[in-house]
């Protein structure tokens, strides 16, 4: 992937981002070797009401996010019993293993696009069916991979699930589409 080209929004530039603010407020060459700081609370949602969230790892540690300012939603705030915490911990490790050779840009690259992309893939199999159980708890969209990072990205314009045409939902920070009946979000245009 190319990171220069990653439009705002994208799951990921927050994260460096982050990351790169405490290696320069700390001036510490060793930060990438360091466990990671909780994430500060300027970056936890602060939405008044229920707000839908997503599943969307984003190499945090928490993959809860408000659809509406995409931050992260505590956890303790939905209700999860340990069975569903265990559930949401192992996808995000398979997820973001996924992620981090994307990241790389290496010799895994293509085949972890692939997967992330593929909304029939195990890994996203298996977040839609986690996604599904916070949904009992809060309206959850599961978040769909798309490689902004290629030039001329366009977004897909429907559902890879059920080839329903996305609906656009222009509440967040950046567009964002939604498959109601398959409770998935995606970047939009
Ligand atoms: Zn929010
Ligand atoms: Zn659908």
């Amino acid at each position: 992937m190319q990171s220069a080209l990653i439009a705002p929004g994208q799951p990921q530039r927050s994260a460096a981002s982050r990351y790169y603010q405490i290696s320069m407020s700390y001036d510490d060459p060793y930060f990438k070797l360091r466990p990671p700081s909780p994430t500060p609370d300027d970056e936890l949602c602060q939405c008044m009401g229920d707000t839908p969230v997503k599943l969307m790892c984003a190499l945090s540690y928490n993959p809860i996010h408000c659809i509406v300012c995409n931050l992260e939603v505590p956890p303790e705030t939905l209700g999860f019993d340990t069975t569903l915490v265990e559930a949401i911990a192992v996808w995000r490790r398979i997820y973001e293993a996924l992620d981090r050779l994307w990241l790389d840009s290496g010799e895994y690259e293509a085949w972890a696009t692939s997967e992330l992309g593929d909304i029939t893939s195990p890994v996203n199999k298996r977040g839609r069916d986690v996604a599904a159980q916070v949904n009992a708890r809060r309206r959850c969209y599961y978040w769909l991979f798309q490689d902004q990072s290629i030039p001329h990205f366009e977004a897909i314009g429907e559902c890879p699930s059920c080839r329903q045409t996305f609906k656009t939902f222009d509440g967040g920070i950046f567009r964002q589409d939604i498959c109601e009946e398959c409770s998935i979000i995606t970047v939009g245009e």
